[in-house]
């Protein structure tokens, strides 16, 4: 059997091209990593690739700048350090899930899930980036990560999700524990009748589910599971069996370097253990003063600890600091931009500054986008890096016209409030009065050559 790789996302078997090197996503993780498991994956990081480590928005860890898109070498190094790197359709679930009161354990669920597949052949007949989510419904659940397939174990049953986060998704009923892997290839082989593009999930999801209801007969019609506790992903996390607490990579990456010295602060401190998390997190938990000791430190390396730092709402990719493409230093202009764009970072919405059209930090939309061109970047509101730009400027005309923006920000009222009231042609006058407008092209094209500046 052939997995077609054609519009999968990148991963630890198969390597996706970048503007620095080849980027290995790992598998999202079942159990927790030790301390020296997160060492290992830094080291891997700088002996195979170019130091950089990431953790995504879904909360997978990423080894930048590999040289070639033969993977072996982490590979190899990381099942070494003890590992669990299965490859297959990707189940995200939550690695603190053994200090929940009465959770199972996903690590075997997860693997029976992965057998069965594997062995049903499923990859070939349904479309490469169909994924799940797991859902043990503690504190640290991925409620906010969007899947295919979802499935909450909750004590009333397995209750089933279709599409979404767990707001969003089409809750279809409960199924027993034991019939989780029945269901789950029962639901896939409904989906796969539809084609091999079928998705429960993204703009063309399948909305007719009539055929999926009668494909799994076990199922009880129930109301939607009770959504876990919602907390910011940085700051001490409660209802745990043990102190826990987050930090989170600035732009989502960490040089090996400072995670070295995190996990051996950690490591000394009494840390047990380590979980990648969604919104570029790292999660650890410990006794109190391990985990004490381990903020401190991850704040003294850099990395965000505080819920309310205002690097948590920008994305930014390296731009032409690292890569080929970029067409101005990107993160490093977001990094020296964040005290400025603070009142407009309140976490009601997101800047994304992106090297070119491409857009790779943030593929969804956010509120602004600075999208880099020839000789400067366009602007774009409410969408995606590559969409319709209402202007274009210097990036630094740009961010002095946000922080403007910010500027005019009433007490009390949200950034999303402000911009609204606010509206699109205020905006315009206050970000890119001297540049042209109502460009309708690809802001990764030569447009730059439209800037009267
Ligand atoms: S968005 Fe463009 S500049 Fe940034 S990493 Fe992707 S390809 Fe490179």
């Amino acid at each position: 059997m052939t997995f077609d790789r054609r519009n999968a996302c990148p991963s630890l078997a198969v390597p996706m091209r970048t503007g620095d090197g080849f980027l290995a996503r790992l598998p999202p993780l079942a159990e927790a990593l030790t301390p020296s498991q997160l060492m290992a994956i830094a080291v891997a990081a700088r002996t195979h690739g170019n130091g950089h480590v990431e953790i995504s928005k879904r909360g997978n860890v990423q080894i930048r700048g590999l040289a070639s898109a033969d993977a072996s070498g982490p590979s190899a190094d990381l099942a070494e350090a003890g590992l669990m790197l299965s490859e297959g359709m990707p189940i995200s679930s939550d690695p603190l899930a053994s200090l929940y009161a009465d959770a199972p354990d996903p690590a075997p669920v997860i693997a029976a899930l992965h057998a069965a597949l594997a062995e049903s052949g499923m990859a070939a007949r349904i479309a490469p980036k169909v994924a799940l989510v797991l859902d043990l419904g503690g504190p640290t659940a991925p409620a906010g990560v969007a899947a295919d397939l979802r499935l909450a174990y909750r004590a009333d049953g397995v209750h089933l999700g279709l599409g979404g986060t767990h707001e969003s998704a089409l809750w279809i009923g409960t199924i027993a524990r034991e019939d989780v892997v029945a269901a789950v290839l029962a639901v896939l082989s409904a989906l796969s009748e539809h084609g091999t593009a079928a998705r429960f999930a993204g703009s063309g999801a399948l909305r007719d589910v009539s055929a999926i209801l009668a494909a799994v007969p076990m199922l009880k019609p129930v109301g939607a599971p009770a959504a876990p506790a919602s907390r910011p992903p940085v700051g001490p996390i409660d209802g745990l069996a043990q102190p826990a607490a987050g930090i989170a990579f600035p732009f989502g990456q960490a040089e090996a370097e400072a995670l070295t010295e995190l996990a051996e602060t950690a490591l000394e401190a009494g840390v047990t253990a380590f979980a990648p998390a969604p919104e570029r997190a790292l999660l650890f938990a410990g006794p109190a003063t391990a985990v004490i000791a381990t903020q401190a430190h991850a704040a003294s390396l850099g990395f965000i600890t505080e819920a309310d730092d205002p690097r948590r709402f920008l994305s930014a990719c390296i731009g032409s600091a690292g890569c080929a493409s970029g067409h101005f230093p990107a993160r490093a202009l977001a990094a020296a931009s964040a005290p400025a764009l603070a009142p407009l970072l309140d976490g009601s919405i997101e800047i994304h500054f992106a090297g070119c059209g491409k857009g790779c930090a943030h593929p969804d939309p956010a509120a602004f986008t600075l999208s880099g061109i020839d000789k400067g970047a366009a602007l774009v509101l409410d969408g995606r890096a590559r969409d319709e730009a209402i202007g274009f400027a210097s990036p630094e005309k740009l961010v002095e016209g946000l922080r403007r923006l910010g500027a005019a920000r009433a007490e009390r009222e949200t950034a999303r409030a402000a911009i609204a009231r606010i509206g699109r042609a205020g905006i315009v006058s206050a970000t890119i009065k001297e540049g042209s407008t109502g460009h309708g092209g690809e802001p990764g094209s030569s447009d730059g050559e439209r800037l009267s500046a």
